[in-house]
């Protein structure tokens, strides 16, 4: 398998490298539905009941400092840096990721080859004017308050600058996701479900744009029989003997 995984790579001109939570769990980030992922402990917040209700919005930023504690000490593994190099040697063109967690710019990607589908954690944004918040001040005014964080120049609702189930795609973003999908060969699909739309409509994309369609994950999933080649197995491992990081 790993054989064909490296040929592939090989033979491609132009990879795109797609990701989801299962990148990062060898990083100690819980994914959401693996066996002890975040999903079997509670259900999401979306979009909507985050803007109804203020108890709601104070809950989703509990979660957020908690599961914060682990994503700020995280550090890139093996599979991250197998994906930076890809891209570093100039066989990948982009990742697309749907994590929000900041690992693949620690690896050392640059910003400008990562398109983040579902945004970034790593800061907050008012909703209404769209000003960035940083963390810390948010904390404080929770901390500080019983009411959900609001912007201090307009009062507007202040949420991660992440994107919520129910919530708008970023369309820059996405636009940017079809343009690389669009133009590559190979499409590497890595740690994901595949179950989230749209974010899983691009292994889809790539696969009828003609692209060979290679997935990695521990787990089946439903695209795998679309898939010339399917991997189930551990990330770290696969990638870093093929990006010769051993
Ligand atoms: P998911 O939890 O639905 O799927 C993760 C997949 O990765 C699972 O199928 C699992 O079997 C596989 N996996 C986990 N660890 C692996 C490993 N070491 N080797 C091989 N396979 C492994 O995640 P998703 O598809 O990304 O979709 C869920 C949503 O959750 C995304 O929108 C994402 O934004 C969000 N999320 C992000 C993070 C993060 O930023 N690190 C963490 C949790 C959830
Ligand atoms: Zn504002």
């Amino acid at each position: 398998m790993t054989n064909e995984l490296k040929r592939a790579i090989d033979e491609a001109y132009r990879v795109v490298v797609f990701t989801g939570a299962g990148i990062s769990t060898e990083s100690g980030i819980p994914d959401f539905r693996s066996p002890g992922g975040l999903w079997t402990k509670m259900s999401p917040i979306d979009f909507s009941d985050f803007i109804r209700s203020e108890e709601l919005r104070r809950e989703a930023w509990r979660r957020k400092f908690e599961i914060d504690k682990t994503i700020v000490a995280a550090e890139p593994n093996k599979g991250h840096m197998a994906i930076a190099k890809l891209v570093d040697s100039g066989k990948a063109s982009h990742v697309i990721t749907q994590n929000i967690d900041n690992l693949h710019q620690h690896s050392g990607v640059p910003a400008e080859r990562i398109i983040e589908l579902h945004g970034n954690g790593t800061y907050a944004k008012c909703l209404d004017c769209g000003e960035r918040h940083e963390l810390h001040e948010v904390k404080a005014i929770y901390d500080a308050s019983p009411a959900a964080p609001v912007c201090k120049s307009c009062k507007g609702i202040v949420k991660s600058a992440t994107i919520s189930f129910g919530q708008a795609m970023p369309e820059e973003e996405m636009r940017r996701a079809e343009e690389a999908t669009l133009g590559c060969d190979l499409f590497l699909a890595i740690g994901s479900s595949l179950q989230v739309y749209p974010a899983a409509g691009f292994p889809i994309l790539a696969k009828r744009n003609g692209a060979t369609l290679v997935i990695l994950n521990r787990e089946p999933t439903p695209l795998d029989e679309i898939a010339d080649l399917v991997v189930h197995d551990e990330i770290g491992p696969t990638l870093a003997p093929i990006a010769m990081l051993n």
